[in-house]
């Protein structure tokens, strides 16, 4: 084999989870090369895409407080944030899986996902309190979090990919973009040797690290797996992630683990680009602000529970929901009551499909919605409203009586001009199916055994998620398990109590 490097570890894919286990490498004291698909001015998976959003068990603002990177924030003394006990993110992904999380992934998430949140933040990532996107404002001044997820990365995705990149070089990874793997090479022991990329080079290391995402950018995966109809989806992050590492990995023994049947799927401008995000809007596309209001087909008839809970535990599979109905698409529905709580950044990007009127008629008219279906559906929703206070900072049981499918909260007769009409599809995140690992990101065969060298993390990586997703959890899982998979790879070339690496550090030997 012709060496490109002579790296200890390989670690494919340059998001979250490639960057976290390229970091814990380094730091256990092994050079480490990052093999990248996409060129530079592409690169960072759906993680560049992100909100920043990191789903982690705390203790409330004075815990979290430590991680901000502006602790003297004067919102802070009047904001309200509820505890989340390391119970709560447990039942939380039992609850949404319906019990299909493998558990022994769920307790590792759960148990290190603050460490693994403070060990980011050690490595120069900067957070603060997502204020704009969760939590709202109170009549009476302050702010008020609703549904676990507080913690975001300042700068978002774009901020996360950045700083992760800075810190690795420091510590002396190498990165090589446009170095997509395709192939893995084994030993005469059957050992996990190196890898092959897509222009025919080959690299050598006795540990491979694959985080390159799932496989939700290529329509013919996604037909195969998720159902004909998902070929219409469209991808919400990264182009890149078509699947070629992970099969590759099956091909080499891997076992397959997780939901291949289902994925994480949003509401999605109907207009954004079909295929590879914008990003320079990134996660603006999305359209969560569906709790407030109600959602109809293209015939004018409702068809999930808007409301069933925070917009947290219900957004990840809505995208599902709206693939099977008529044209993949559907429309958000708000009045002049709750105009004004949707989120700005969302709901005014450029390119939006979005209307307002002053009757339902005319705006069904303009929207493109059935307008006899649409009055049927209103007048039979707006009769079935329960009287009560409306509060979207709490579970507030203001539900409807008597209708399919019922609202559950936050419910509020859409009876007040302007009406808003915004025009959704499914967009698709990723995919929940993927490859066996175990507690320290070892890529596990299919008699449960780990392939020696062979490790993984994030997105590629199944078992965790299963038709439905707790918000933030992707990014704390790719962290999570990068760090352990970057440091199981390293110490299993280099021995547990290896040299650190220091920052400035540089490697050898590298072709880029
Ligand atoms: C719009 C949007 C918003 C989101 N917001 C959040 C959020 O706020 N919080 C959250 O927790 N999650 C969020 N997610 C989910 C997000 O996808 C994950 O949380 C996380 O970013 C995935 O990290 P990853 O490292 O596993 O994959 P990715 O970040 O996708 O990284 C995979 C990398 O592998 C590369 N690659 C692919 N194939 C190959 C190959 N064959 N060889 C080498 N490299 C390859 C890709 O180019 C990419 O760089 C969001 C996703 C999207 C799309």
């Amino acid at each position: 084999m012709s060496r490109e490097s002579n790296a200890d570890v390989i670690v494919a894919g340059s998001g979250n989870a490639a960057m976290s286990a390229a970091l814990a490498a380094a730091e256990a004291g092994a050079s480490v090369v990052v093999l990248e698909k996409a060129p530079r001015a592409e690169a960072g998976g759906n993680t560049w895409y992100t909100a920043g959003a990191y789903r982690t068990p705390h203790g409330g603002i004075d815990d979290l407080g430590a991680l901000l990177s502006d602790p003297a924030d004067a919102r802070l003394a009047a904001t309200e944030l509820s505890s989340y006990a390391e119970a709560d993110f447990r039942a939380d992904l039992e609850r949404l899986t319906d019990g299909r999380c493998d558990p022994l992934m769920a307790d590792v998430l759960v148990g290190d996902a603050r460490g693994s949140i403070d060990w980011l933040h050690g490595h120069g990532v900067g957070f603060e309190l997502m204020y704009h996107r969760q939590a709202y404002a109170l009549d009476g001044g302050g702010h008020r979090f609703w549904g676990n997820l507080a913690l975001g990365v300042v700068g978002g995705g774009k901020g996360l990919v950045a700083q992760q990149l800075e810190t690795a070089r420091a510590l002396g990874v190498e990165v090589v973009y446009e170095a997509g793997v395709v192939g893995l090479e084994r030993d005469g022991d059957g050992a996990i040797a190196g890898v092959e990329t897509a222009d025919g080079r080959r690299w050598a290391a006795p540990a491979v690290v694959l985080a390159c995402g799932g496989f939700q950018a290529d329509p013919a995966l996604r037909a195969r797996h998720l159902g004909d109809r998902w070929r219409a989806a469209k991808v919400r992050g990264t182009g890149h992630n078509t699947g070629e590492a992970l099969l590759a990995a099956l091909d080499a023994g891997a076992a397959r683990a997780g939901d291949w049947g289902s994925c994480h799927s949003v509401a999605w401008d109907v207009d954004a680009p079909p295929h590879g995000g914008d990003r320079e809007l990134t996660n603006r596309f999305t359209k969560q602000s569906y709790p407030l209001g109600i959602v109809v087909n293209l015939a004018g008839e409702r068809f999930v529970d808007e409301g069933s809970d925070f917009r947290n535990y219900t957004y990840a599979r809505l995208g599902a929901a709206i693939i099977e109905q008529p044209q993949a698409t559907a429309v958000q529905l708000f009045d002049g009551k709750t105009k004004p709580l949707l989120r700005d950044d969302e709901y005014t990007v450029p390119g939006i499909v979005r209307h307002e009127a002053g009757d339902l008629r005319s705006l069904a008219r303009a929207a493109g919605i059935d307008p006899d279906g649409l009055e049927r559906t209103v007048r039979a929703f707006n009769a079935a409203v329960r009287a009560g206070p409306f509060d979207p900072t709490a579970k507030d049981g203001k539900g409807t009586d008597g209708i399919e499918p019922p609202k559950s909260n936050w419910a509020q007769p859409l009876d007040r001009a302007p009406y808003v009409a915004v025009t959704v599809t499914c967009g698709i995140t990723f995919t929940f199916g993927g490859l066996r690992i175990d507690a320290d990101g070892r890529v596990l065969d299919e008699r449960a055994a780990p392939i020696a060298g062979l490790f993984a993390a994030g997105e590629i990586a199944g078992g965790l998620f299963a038709g439905n997703y707790p918000g933030g959890s992707g990014l704390t899982a790719g962290t999570v398990f990068g760090r352990r998979a970057g440091h199981s790879a390293a110490t299993a070339v280099i021995g547990p109590d290896p040299a650190p690496r220091a920052a400035g550090a540089q490697q050898e030997g590298v072709a880029s």
